[in-house]
């Protein structure tokens, strides 16, 4: 039967080996948001590379998807949308 000292000892040992392994799961978790801000980052250093990208899609995922003609209730304002995030922008006609 293991004493109270060894008992103690082995729930401790257990405790900190979860607070170690919640830690680096916190760090892989922090390390992604980094990448993903460092990516971004790059991106908006410059305009998208080609016209009539969908700044959502590009600036935030890297994906390029192009903003199509919508339906405009106003005859001075074009609207513009993207089919994959659903950004839209107006632009006078
Ligand atoms: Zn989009």
């Amino acid at each position: 039967m293991a004493s109270d000292y060894e008992s103690y000892r082995i729930e401790m040992l257990r405790r900190f080996e979860q607070q170690h392994n919640d830690a680096e799961q916190a760090i892989a978790n922090h390390r992604q948001v980094q990448a993903r801000a460092r990516e971004a980052i790059a991106r908006l250093g410059s305009p998208p590379p080609e016209p009539n990208l969908c700044p959502d899609c590009w600036y935030e995922h890297s994906k390029r998807s192009p903003l199509k003609p919508a339906d405009s209730k106003d005859g001075m304002i074009d609207v513009f949308r993207c089919s994959a995030c659903g950004f839209s922008e107006e632009r006078r006609a």
